[in-house]
C-alpha cells in the first residue's frame, strides 16, 4: 500500500542502484516526492528502477531523475538547491572493492571527495537537509576488534576503504563541527536479487542457476577462503531512513553480526538448486584474487536495534534462496 503524498522530499545520489531501487520503493510507499542524481553516461538502461519509471502515477510525480555527477559541484549545486529536499541519502560512488585496485584515483574521487562536495554544499544552505552517508565495513579492514562497533578504529585496507573512510570521518567532522544533521550507516555487506553480477554472491547466484539449467558447466572464481556478514539490502535501506527520524543524528553500525565463510554460501546455494556437491562446479582463477583482503568484518548493530527498533528480517539461508530462485526465473525468462 503507498501512502498518500505527503510534503517530504529527498534526494538519493546513486539512485539506479541496488540499494537506491529499494530505497526509493520505500519513500514512494512513505508518500515522499524523490529526486535521484543520476551520472550522464553512455549506458542508458536502469533496469532496477524499470517498474517505477514506467508508470506513469511514479514517474513525473512522485518520482523524478536528474543528470548531475559527483565530481560536478555546479550541477550537484544547482539541483540541491532548487530542490531544497528534507533528507539527502548520499549512496553513490564506484563501489567494487576489487576495481578500487585498478582505479583508485576515480574511485576515491567519487567516493571521498564527492561526499565532502555534498556536505560543503548542504552547509550553505537555510535550513540544511538532512543527510545520510552510506559507510562500509571496509573502513575497518583489519580490525583490532570483532565484532566491529561505531567506536571501532578505522583501519582500511584497500583503496575503497580509504575512500568510505574518509567518507564516513568527513561526515562526523560536518556533524560535530557545524551542527548539521548527519548521520552514517556502516552498512556490511548487502545483497539482492538487484546486486550486480560483479559481486561474488550475485555472481554464484546467477551461475548456480545456469549450471542447474544445464547452460553453464562452471563458474570461476578467486579466494575461497574469505568470510563476509551478509545481509539482505531491501533490510539495509530500511535501517538508512530509521536513522534519519531519529531525533538525533548519530552512526549506525547495520550488519547481521553473522560471519559466514564464502565456501558455505557456496553450499547453501548449489544445494538449493538441488546440486549437492558444489566442488566440481567451481574453479579458482587467479584474476579474481586480489592484493589484500580483510579480516573478521562482523558487525554489531546493537545501537541500530536499541535507538531504531531496526534488526535484519532475512537470514542468509533465506537471502540465498530468494537470489537463486529469482536468477532461476530470470534464467528461465531470458533464456541467455
Ligand atoms: P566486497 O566484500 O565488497 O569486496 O564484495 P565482493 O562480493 O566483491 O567480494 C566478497 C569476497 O569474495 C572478497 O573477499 C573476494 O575476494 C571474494 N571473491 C572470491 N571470488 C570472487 C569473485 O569471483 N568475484 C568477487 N567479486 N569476489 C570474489
Amino acid at each position: 500500500m503507498t501512502d498518500p503524498p505527503n510534503s517530504k522530499s529527498a534526494i538519493i545520489t546513486g539512485i539506479t542502484g541496488q540499494d537506491g531501487s529499494y530505497l526509493t520503493e520505500m519513500l514512494i510507499e512513505k508518500g515522499y516526492t524523490v529526486h535521484g542524481i543520476i551520472r550522464r553516461s553512455s549506458i542508458t538502461a536502469r533496469p532496477r528502477l524499470d517498474h517505477l519509471t514506467l508508470d506513469p502515477e511514479v514517474y513525473g510525480t512522485r518520482l523524478f531523475l536528474h543528470y548531475a555527477d559527483l565530481d560536478d559541484a555546479t550541477s550537484i549545486r544547482r539541483i540541491i538547491f532548487k530542490i531544497h529536499p528534507d533528507e539527502v541519502y548520499h549512496l553513490a560512488g564506484q563501489s567494487h572493492v576489487g576495481a578500487s585496485f585498478e582505479i583508485p584515483e576515480s574511485t576515491c574521487e567519487f567516493t571521498a571527495m564527492g561526499t565532502l562536495r555534498l556536505l560543503e554544499l548542504l552547509r550553505d544552505m537555510d535550513p540544511a537537509p538532512k543527510f545520510l552517508n552510506v559507510g562500509s565495513s571496509e573502513i575497518f579492514g583489519h580490525p583490532d576488534d570483532a565484532p566491529q562497533d561505531e567506536d571501532t578504529k578505522m583501519n582500511p585496507v584497500n583503496p575503497y576503504g580509504v575512500a568510505k573512510a574518509f567518507a564516513v570521518q568527513t561526515t562526523r567532522i560536518y556533524r560535530d563541527s557545524f551542527g548539521l544533521f548527519c548521520c552514517n550507516a556502516i552498512a556490511y555487506n548487502h545483497e539482492s536479487p538487484r546486486r550486480s553480477k560483479s559481486f561474488v554472491t550475485r555472481k554464484i547466484t546467477n551461475a548456480v542457476a545456469r549450471i542447474a539449467a544445464g547452460k553453464q558447466d562452471h563458474v570461476s572464481l578467486g579466494n575461497l577462503e574469505v568470510e563476509r556478514d551478509w545481509g539482505f539490502a531491501g533490510d539495509y535501506v530500511k535501517a538508512m531512513w530509521l536513522a534519519m527520524q531519529h531525533e538525533e543524528p548519530k552512526d549506525y553500525i547495520v550488519a547481521t553480526g553473522t560471519l559466514t565463510p564464502l565456501k558455505r554460501f557456496l553450499e547453501i546455494a548449489f544445494a538449493h538448486a538441488g546440486i549437492d556437491d558444489w566442488q566440481p562446479h567451481v574453479k579458482i582463477d587467479p584474476r579474481y584474487f586480489r592484493p589484500a583482503e580483510p579480516t573478521r568484518l562482523v558487525g554489531n548493530a546493537q545501537r541500530a536495534k536499541d535507538l531504531l527498533g531496526w534488526g535484519p528480517s532475512v537470514n542468509l539461508q533465506q537471502l540465498v534462496t530468494m537470489m537463486v530462485d529469482a536468477d532461476k526465473s530470470q534464467s528461465k525468462r531470458r533464456d541467455d
